[in-house]
């Protein structure tokens, strides 16, 4: 019986039954784990986070890819069990943390440097953790990471589809990302209602062939997009007023505040009558420009 197969085994003797809440839909073929962190491009000297080690499916085949893995697991009873059965490989470390919760400072430090991550996470923390990776890119060098097929689909949308959004643009300034593996529900214990597919993420901090513009402020930026695509049907320049990012200037003068960001977004050479989903990467990032410049001017 396989490593996987016997933890298994030890699982439901334990009676430690898979979790909804927290995503456990366990990988079950081992060929499928190997082939998923041959996804990873793991060297023999890298040092790997695994987030969500669950079973250890995918533990195994990282760890004999790799020099260390540190593991994140937020179940208690998944820790406590790895623990006292001391079933995963020697190079791996398991901590009991949310990864939401992880500091990055404290990965980096115990990793040597920029982060590889590995995940295969519950579809339901897919967009925080992709944020944080975006709010954390200087120290991370690449992530593999399952999704939902179709929260992979929105993360390489064009302009002017219906899954182009904000995590689309917002990753789309920073990193490359490349669709690599599609997985049906059988693979998976118990089985998902949705298809996966294993996306390879990487940042600039790891790889020096990467460009990305940064001529901008990244904060008021990432505010941008995000106001514009709070309310997909209506235009920026209602978005973007909604946003409030001239209130002060107006001091409750709404007309005011209006007039200011038709400015901003006419400065940009953009029509104020578009809705969010047609504006590209750059066109977001010349908003970001004419803001800041007529809020430093007003
Ligand atoms: N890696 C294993 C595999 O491929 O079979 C398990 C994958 S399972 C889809 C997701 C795992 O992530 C579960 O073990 C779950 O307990 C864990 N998890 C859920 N939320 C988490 C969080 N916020 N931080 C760390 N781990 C989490």
């Amino acid at each position: 019986m396989s490593r996987y197969g016997q933890t298994r085994k030890s699982l439901q003797e334990e009676n430690l039954a898979p979790k909804k809440r927290l995503g456990q839909n366990f990988l079950v073929h081992k060929s499928t784990a190997e082939a998923v962190a041959h996804c990873g491009h793991i060297n023999k000297a890298d040092t790997i986070i695994e987030v969500g080690v669950g079973l250890g499916a995918l533990t195994q085949p990282i760890a004999e890819q790799a020099k260390n893995v540190i593991g994140l697991e937020i179940d208690s009873g998944l820790v406590r069990f790895h623990r006292e059965k001391k079933d995963l490989p020697d190079n791996v470390t398991l901590l009991h943390q949310d990864i939401l919760k992880a500091d990055f400072d404290e990965l980096y430090r115990l990793s040597g440097a920029p982060l590889k991550i590995m995940a295969n996470l519950p579809y339901s923390i897919s967009n925080p953790f992709l944020f944080k990776l975006i709010e954390h890119q200087e120290k991370v060098d690449w992530a593999t990471v399952m999704l939902q097929k179709e929260v992979a689909d929105r993360l390489t949308a064009k302009p002017k589809s219906k899954q182009y959004g904000i995590p689309t643009v917002l990753l789309s300034s920073c990193a490359k990302i490349k669709n690599l593996l599609l997985l049906k529900p059988n693979e998976f214990h118990p089985r998902p209602k949705i298809e996966s597919v294993v996306v390879r993420i990487e940042f600039a901090a790891g790889n020096e062939r990467l460009q990305f513009r940064t001529d901008y402020d990244r904060p008021l930026f990432t505010k941008i997009v995000r106001a514009a695509f709070s309310q997909r049907r209506k235009t920026l320049l209602n978005t973007l007023t909604g946003g409030g990012f001239f209130r002060s200037f107006a001091e409750g003068d709404k007309k005011l505040e209006k007039q200011l960001t038709k400015e901003a977004i006419l400065k940009a050479d953009i029509s104020p009558g578009l809705r969010a989903e047609v504006l590209d990467l750059n066109q977001f990032i010349d908003l970001s420009l004419s803001f800041s410049h007529i809020l430093a001017h007003s």
